[in-house]
């Protein structure tokens, strides 16, 4: 049995297996934070509109608490809790316990199902208001929500169910405070609604090992509910080393990408937590330290001003006993930057270079053997 919605179509186009196994139920292995405050803020709007008490959240850390209050706030001041209650629909998957008890299902066909979970719909004058709350940081980029696949869908489904002549579907942004709408005849929703829901029933259709051998490895990995036991699975298959189609070891190739940028994003977390250096054994340090840095100063950009301290610095190092073809080119050192250049220098001529140079530092976190 599949169960569609619309996030399950964003996932469809952003990588077929997530959508395909969040369509078929399979049990999450992970369970992004992003969505914390947004299930909280639906929660407390859910409790006011019921006339519940709305308790703090304990999960949410001291920013997202106060992100929440705000959000809330802003739902009181958009007047979205003045609707008279008693003729608000919630049909709502409650965020409070997550149960699915209120979903409005339909089947398009036998083994294909729809759900919507509007946050709140209510009819006035044969006309469906269907009202869904956002929290995230963006608005829609297309205003008129033509193409909207909730929208559509929801207002389509709220059309269906109460007979109405028109639907009036709004996404409510709590954090710009604003709201996108539209207002269509019930037919117009429930005419484009039928061309995907037409489209998911042929999708479904699709072998199932087909479509679970169609992933998309990005950025959207670390949003997805199953990355720990997909990403790892892709690990075991790239380690293996069996893999002779050239597609496949494409995707891989990226799903590993997309791991180690995933892990590099939890070791820079980590190592910027930290409030002590930790010392690997071949020297590399990991903790916050500032390094300090030099470059030329302006002054020396003119040819000639250079020419006559690299002829300095070059007279004094030849003094000293260095290698000409060494320490004469301070742009090209072989190999290290200027800090290894001036560190190879003879004391004497490093002075000289040392004096004609700006100083500075830069902050690092994860400091090799070699810039030591
Ligand atoms: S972890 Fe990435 S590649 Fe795997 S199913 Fe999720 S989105 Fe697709």
């Amino acid at each position: 049995m599949s169960y569609w919605r619309s996030t399950t179509v964003k996932w469809d186009s952003l990588c077929p297996r997530s959508s395909l196994w969040q369509r078929f139920g399979r049990e999450p292995s992970d369970d992004w934070a992003g969505y914390g405050v947004g299930r909280q803020v639906h929660a407390a709007i859910e409790a006011k509109l019921r006339c519940l008490p709305v308790e703090a959240p304990s999960s949410l850390t001291v920013v997202e608490l106060r992100d929440y209050v705000e959000l809330v706030e802003n739902a009181e001041t958009m007047g979205l809790l003045d609707l008279d209650h008693q003729s608000v629909e919630l049909t709502l998957r409650s965020p409070l316990d997550g149960e699915e008890r209120h979903w409005l299902t339909l089947k398009p066909s036998e083994g294909t199902h729809y759900s919507i979970t509007p946050d709140a719909f209510r009819v006035e004058d044969n006309v469906a208001y269907v009202d869904d709350w956002k929290t995230q940081q963006g608005l829609n980029a297309d205003a008129s929500l033509d193409d909207n696949v909730q929208a559509v869908t929801y207002g389509a489904a709220v059309a269906e169910l109460t007979g109405v002549e028109r639907v009036v579907f709004t996404f409510w942004n709590l954090r710009f405070k604003v709201g996108q709408q539209i207002d269509k005849p019930a037919g117009w929703f429930i005419a484009k609604a039928e061309k995907l829901w037409a489209a998911m029933v042929e999708r479904d259709k699709v072998p199932v090992a087909d479509i679970e051998a169609d992933f998309r490895p990005g950025e959207h990995c670390g949003r997805c509910p199953f990355r720990t036991d997909c990403l790892s699975e892709l690990v075991d298959d790239a380690l293996a080393g069996t893999e002779t189609d050239d597609r496949e070891l494409y995707r891989r190739w990226h799903a590993l990408r997309e791991l180690a940028s995933m892990a590099k994003r939890d070791v820079t977390a980590r190592v910027r937590a930290r409030t002590s250096v930790l010392e690997l054994e071949d020297g590399t340090q990991l903790g916050t330290q500032r390094i300090p840095t030099r470059a030329w100063s302006r002054k020396n950009a003119d040819v000639a001003v250079r020419g006559h301290l690299w002829q300095a610095i070059a007279a004094r190092a030849l003094t000293e006993g260095a290698d000409f073809s060494e320490v004469f080119e301070p742009k090209r050192p072989k190999s290290g930057g200027l800090m290894t250049w001036l560190a190879s220098l003879p004391e004497g001529a490093r002075d000289i270079a040392d004096k004609n140079l700006n100083h500075g530092d830069r902050q690092t976190l994860i400091k090799l053997p070699k810039e030591k």
